[in-house]
């Protein structure tokens, strides 16, 4: 069996097969059942709203969010820069204009800041958005106390991208609750996975309803296939929600261990010119994955430390490369929060390894691994900080 150390692989609770089990004795493989029904309502239970719609992906979900908001061609679309592509793709899919917002320095989510000068700047030009898709990243959720008041003020509906955000709260409050439409993801080497899913979930039963239509390729309530709109086949299937029941079970365990794995980082670096990605006091993430930064004063970029654990067969990444400098997106609008944050995050981030089941002495060959990099151990002059 390979030792490699993966980021985020899944991890299975061994509740699965019993959901997927029941699936098949009943011969509901496909296309949807109990399972898919149960799934939605035990989601949209756990984050506190009336409404979820089980869909492929992530993606899909967002896709069909900024459907459902009158998103089309030519309209104007604010997304956090510093996120994964399929946060933005869907506005593409809509042949709509994205315009990227930069992060604060203390969550590293939308910057307040930064998104009160998009809209002055849309006010200014007669380019106001249709939507914010605000993005909850590496699970902790965005300063919505902040930032919603500040959409609503130009009337501007929100999508909560909490795909990486599961069971993180704001405030007491779940994350995926915030915006008018919040969308989940189960992909592979999220905090649960179906093998490949998602979700929206809402209080605004319209648009479920509306989201399911078109989820399920259009198809009108009349005997015959009958098509007034276009749709997509975005259903998640009744397997793949089986195994999102059973992976479920267990999400506060994994919310737990997740926390202690991202307090023994903290604790075994400490005395590295290391910081960890900020927890800020107004909520309490999922610690999906565990983030560094590098210090700025050091001169060692995350591909030397990357490379230096990869020969130790251990998976790290870079934090996420913002979107507003990905070649497919040039020429997009951005507005920073003063200093270009995200830009900084992605030159000194690294995403450690930060799987469920990891035990102490993996986490110890990651952190020795790290210490051991001869770039960081250089004597630190602290005349300079
Ligand atoms: C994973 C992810 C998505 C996309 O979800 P999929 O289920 O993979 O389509 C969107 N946004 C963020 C922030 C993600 O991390």
């Amino acid at each position: 069996m390979s030792t490699r150390i993966y980021l985020s692989p899944p991890y299975m609770s061994g509740y699965e097969m019993k959901f997927v089990q029941e699936a098949f004795d009943t011969n509901w493989v496909a296309p949807l059942g109990q399972n898919v029904d149960a799934f939605e309502q035990e989601i949209s239970n756990y984050v506190g709203v009336n409404y979820g719609l089980a869909l492929t992906s992530g993606t899909a979900a967002i896709h069909l969010a900024l459907k459902y908001l009158g998103v089309g061609t030519g309209d104007y679309v604010f997304c956090s820069s510093l996120t994964f592509a399929g946060s933005c793709y869907p506005i593409i899919y809509q042949n709509a204009i994205p315009v990227f917002i930069d992060s604060e320095p203390d969550t590293w989510n939308m910057s307040p800041i930064a998104l009160e000068k998009a809209f002055v700047w849309a006010k200014k030009e007669n380019k106001m958005p249709k939507a914010v898709i605000i993005v909850d990243l590496y699970g902790q959720s965005a300063d919505y106390d902040e930032l919603l008041p500040i959409c609503r003020k130009y009337d501007v509906p929100v999508i909560e991208d909490a795909a990486e955000a599961l069971g993180a709260t704001y405030k007491g409050k779940k994350c995926g609750t915030f915006g008018d439409i919040g969308i989940l993801s189960f992909n592979g080497n999220k905090i649960i996975t179906t093998s490949g899913g998602g979700m929206a979930v809402s209080n605004d039963e319209n648009a479920i309803q509306k989201m399911k239509f078109w989820s399920t390729q259009s198809r009108e309530k009349v005997r015959h296939y009958e098509h007034t709109e276009i749709g997509y086949n975005y259903r998640l299937s009744n397997i793949c929600a089986g195994i999102g029941r059973g992976q479920l079970v267990s999400l506060e365990d994994r919310i737990h261990a997740k926390k202690s794995i991202y307090e023994s980082y903290s604790q075994y670096l400490r005395d590295l010119p290391i910081t960890m990605m900020p927890i800020s006091r107004n909520g309490e993430p999922n610690y999906w994955l565990t983030v560094i930064k590098i210090r700025e004063d050091i001169d060692l970029i995350p591909e030397t430390l990357i490379r230096a654990l990869e020969q130790q067969d251990i998976e790290s990444r870079p934090i996420w490369k913002p979107m507003h400098i990905q070649p497919v997106f040039r020429g997009c609008k951005y507005f920073s929060h003063k200093q270009d944050v995200s830009v900084e995050l992605f030159l000194k981030g690294i995403c450690l390894p930060s799987g469920v089941a990891m035990t102490t002495a993996q986490q110890e060959k990651v952190t020795n691994t790290i210490k051991s990099c001869t770039d960081l151990r250089k004597p630190l002059d602290h005349n300079l900080i």
